[in-house]
């Protein structure tokens, strides 16, 4: 048996068996065994199904119980979370917002939504977050201030914010980078779109900066169909965000008053009734997933050539997205066998998907700045993320 038969039949012993008509994606919604149902009939026979009413106000209030932040603004989906996190922050047209090449589109998709320009930095392989060392070098070696403005020397361009990602759900060395950020000044925005209930040292990914974002699409950890949110324990903040996101008007009776030119981005409260039933089976999904990483882990564990992406020392992380590294030292080789495994498990069905290309790979961010990229580059090679549903488990009631 080769090694691509091999690692199929790994992932059949914790899949199940498959088959093209009925294929497993990375991450499938799921509303068994919660009260969707009835919570999205309530709101129907409310007729409070925009973006206003109970189920917005509970949603946003069971965020931060678990979560641990002062404040909580849903909105529309995590991109929207990101844009509004970096402008509240003060992210400008022109400037640069420091981020890793390793992460979805959005990421760097909502700096561009500004008018500002992503700058690329290394990722480490632990985590597979932004690396605080690169952080520092980068800055050491691009940043200078300019008539009292962080700038970039090469460009000339502010330098706005520091964006970490916490990929995967495995929380990024995010108090290092912090430290690095704060050494600058920089304002720290944190992409937790990826990591609702994941830890470090006891704080939820997202709280470690000044604004961090939730995702709620439908392959994330819990879905409202679409939705976003930011964490926030700034009051200042927060209400900055409540303002932009309601068109900035200015509370009253009947006067059309705005401020500022604002946003249309609050979470419906039909989508916001679905959130409240998922949240409330969140812990069974948690223990699942964790399950299921077990489960993976056992059946890999004797495969030579590969590992399964560990959750990192000092971290609880959700395990949202499982992924396989191929280990070969040679990165092209690592590629080519990773290559084999998707040809075959796609022929059975099992749509396992390779890692995101990097962001500054892609044709609209090639010509960003960056440093050195390397390990970004190497592990961009080599990682295969799996199906991670926790429905995948047995014994699951679906
Ligand atoms: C999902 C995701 C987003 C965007 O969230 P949407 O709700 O899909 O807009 C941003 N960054 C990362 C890393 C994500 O995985």
């Amino acid at each position: 048996m080769n090694q691509a038969q091999a690692i199929l039949k790994a992932l059949e012993q914790v899949c199940g068996s498959t088959s093209p008509d009925k294929p497993i994606s990375l991450h499938e919604p799921n509303f068994g065994g919660t009260q969707a149902w009835e919570y999205v009939h309530d709101c129907l026979d409310s007729g409070w199904v925009s973006t206003a009413g109970q189920w917005v106000s509970r949603f946003e209030q069971e965020l931060c119980a678990l979560t641990g932040a002062a404040h909580t603004i849903a909105v529309t989906n995590g991109t929207v979370a990101l844009r509004l996190a970096l402008h509240l922050v003060g992210v400008q047209a022109g400037d640069e917002v420091l981020l890793p090449p390793l992460s979805f589109v959005a990421t760097a998709n909502a700096v561009a939504h500004l008018g500002a320009i992503p700058h690329f930095v290394d990722i480490e392989a632990g985590c597979l977050g932004m690396d605080p060392k690169a952080l520092a070098e980068r800055l050491e070696s691009v940043a200078e201030q300019r008539d009292g403005v962080l700038s970039n020397r090469v460009t000339g361009r502010r330098l706005a914010a520091v964006l970490p990602v916490h990929v995967f759900g495995h929380p990024a060395l995010i108090e290092e980078l912090r430290a690095v950020a704060e050494a600058w000044e920089l304002p720290l925005i944190e992409d937790a779109t990826e990591a609702l209930a994941s830890w470090r040292n006891g704080t939820h990914c997202g709280l470690f900066g000044d604004v961090g974002t939730l995702s709620f699409n439908g392959n994330k950890l819990i879905t409202t169909g679409g939705g976003g949110a930011l964490l926030t324990n700034s009051a200042e903040l927060a209400q900055g965000a409540r303002h932009l996101s309601t068109t900035a008007k200015l509370p009253h009776p009947w006067e059309f008053e705005h401020d500022a030119v604002g946003w249309n981005d609050r979470l419906p409260n039909l989508n916001a009734a679905l959130g409240v039933a998922q949240l409330e089976d969140l812990g069974r999904r948690l223990t699942a997933k964790r399950k299921l990483a077990d489960c993976y882990a056992a059946a890999f564990e004797d495969l030579p050539g590969v590992e399964l992406v560990d959750e990192p020392q000092g971290c609880r992380s959700n395990h949202w997205l499982m992924s396989l590294r191929f280990l070969d030292e040679n990165p092209s080789e690592a590629q080519a066998q990773r290559l084999q495994v998707l040809e075959a498990a796609h022929a059975e069905g099992l749509l396992l998907r390779p890692v995101w290309k990097l962001l500054s790979q892609l044709p609209m961010y090639s010509q960003a700045p960056r440093g050195n990229l390397a390990t970004a580059e190497d592990e961009a090679s080599r990682l295969l993320n799996l199906p991670s549903s926790p429905q995948l488990l047995e014994g699951w009631n679906r």
